[in-house]
């Protein structure tokens, strides 16, 4: 019988549409792995009826002779972040618990209508905000990856999109949607060996997706390769009237633009990445990178971000800013949870209504942000902020003139346990030291697996591109992959 759990969407998508096996088979398998794979805690909603209904209708279609979508017959995760008609929709949160909506996202229309079916809503950090999957109001999603040590700890899949990546690695779906503020496409990747995209800012609609950071949130796909990135990128993407900062662009056609061939290519190696006590397992998987891409025919050289230490701080009053202006919208009047005190009045409500409703994490930024934004802080903080961002991003454009492509680590370290960092914030927020200057800058980033730790962890390359050239991002992808023989998986325990 043939095991689709090891397939991914270009395999899934080419056996249906060769007529290898039908579309509702593989809906079928996948949906009894995700019902059997409760200890994860990946999914908080499981949808088994959507992916069967939308598999039969991909069945149908080939019957019928009709041409066939970019997914047709791939069965995928949901973030819980994306806004699905009439499915629950809770960014992770208690304030959004019974939210249904009567809209789809952009994105997951775009993917309903390439082919794709949904095997249920994942887990995620409460509102996006975590790099760990702690934050989540229905309980932490666990890693399918233990360390080598026969500790057996729980770990994290990384976040916020760590129900994404818990369940692409243990194999519940060959693909899923994440979203990258600040590195939740990326980081989860790394953390559980499989691969991500955060493509430019604008590519694809923020519409219908829940609102975090406005101008640094990004969806993106996460799936096992690099070739099912870019075919699932390509179905995601796409201009739409309906997000203000779309971008009104064709989609290229990344997967049949992939190469592995870099010769031509400069790709820069930052030096303020190489942190002081930087993790002797990340040093070497980042050096094994350097000699894979020159394998594959790229010229490396050295290159200098110099506000790479600023990123951390800006990010997080940006972040925070914007998420506590996106969060006013939760008052008890239109969404989800109400909290109304006995004889109580309106502003009452709203403050017990956000009391209840809003994990400590969200709290936390909600504070942070209102502080930063308030008026006798505002210039202190958030316009010093914003003018860190246009540096960023102005190293980045300088960058540019000496390479086309930039390597680094996605993380300073492999998977941490759950409840290791949870009691110092700041030492959660550093796991994010690499991935926000890509977010800031609004570039194309992906992770991809680079080996694995000594405790037998899997640990990511990260690849920012230039604006738009997610192609390149893709191609570099490509031969690390081809190159790091990558094949580890985490044990069947759940
Ligand atoms: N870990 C980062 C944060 O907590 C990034 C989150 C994200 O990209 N959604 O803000």
């Amino acid at each position: 019988m043939t095991d689709f759990s090891r397939m991914g969407v270009a395999a899934i998508r080419d056996g249906v549409a060769n007529g290898e096996f039908k579309a509702v088979e593989v809906a079928e398998a996948l949906n009894a792995r995700v019902a059997n794979a409760k200890a994860l805690n990946a999914f908080i909603v499981e949808t088994p009826e959507k992916a069967l209904e939308a598999a039969a209708a991909v069945d149908a279609d080939r019957a019928a002779g009709k041409p066939l979508g970019k997914m047709a017959g791939v069965p995928i995760g949901m973030k819980d972040l994306f806004c699905t008609e009439g499915v629950q929709t809770t960014a992770a949160s208690h304030i959004l618990e019974g939210f249904v909506p009567t809209y789809e996202s952009t994105v997951s229309a775009n993917l309903w209508k390439a082919g794709a079916g949904m095997l249920g809503k994942l887990n995620l950090d409460q509102f996006a905000m975590g790099s760990s999957n702690e934050t989540s109001y229905f309980g932490n999603v666990i890693s399918p990856w233990r360390r080598n040590d026969g500790s057996n700890a729980a770990l994290a899949p990384g976040g916020s999109s760590g129900g994404s990546s818990s369940a692409i690695a243990a194999r519940l779906c060959p693909a899923a949607t994440g979203t990258d503020t600040g590195g939740s496409i990326r980081q989860p990747a790394a953390f559980t060996g499989i691969s991500g995209i955060k493509p430019t800012y604008g590519r694809c609609s923020r519409w219908g997706i829940v609102a975090f950071a406005s101008s640094l949130d990004q969806a993106g796909p996460m799936a096992r390769d690099v070739r099912d990135c870019a075919i699932m990128l390509e179905a995601m993407a796409g201009f739409d009237p309906k997000d203000s900062t779309s971008l009104d662009l064709p989609v290229p056609e990344w997967e049949a633009g992939l190469n592995s061939d870099l010769k031509g290519k400069r790709i820069g190696i930052p030096r303020e990445y190489r942190l002081d006590g930087i993790d002797e397992d990340i040093a070497a998987m980042w050096d094994n990178g350097i000699a894979w891409l020159k394998d594959a025919g790229a010229e490396v050289v050295d290159i200098s971000l110099p506000h790479t230490k600023y990123a951390l701080p800006a990010y997080y009053i940006i972040a925070p800013a914007e998420a506590s202006s996106n969060l006013a919208r939760y008052d008890g009047v239109r969404f989800g949870l109400r909290d109304l005190p006995d004889g109580s009045g309106l502003q009452d409500m709203y403050a017990a209504t956000r009391a209840a409703g809003f994990g400590a994490e969200v709290r936390r930024r909600i504070m942070i942000g209102t502080y930063v934004l308030s008026a006798g802080f505002y210039d202190a903080y958030y316009t010093q902020a914003q003018k860190v961002r246009a540096l960023i991003a102005r190293d980045f454009e300088q960058a540019w003139a000496s390479c086309d492509l930039i390597l680094a680590p996605t993380a300073p370290s492999a998977a941490f346990g759950l409840g290791e960092k949870t009691s110092d914030p700041l030492a959660m927020y550093l796991n994010d030291v690499f991935a926000v200057p890509a977010s800031l800058a609004g570039l194309p980033a992906m992770s991809v697996p680079g080996g694995l730790s000594k405790d037998g962890l899997p640990l990511g390359l990260q690849i920012i591109g230039k604006a738009l050239d997610e192609q390149s991002v893709l191609n570099a992808g490509l031969a690390i992959e081809e190159r790091s023989g990558f094949t580890a998986e985490a044990g069947e325990w759940w």
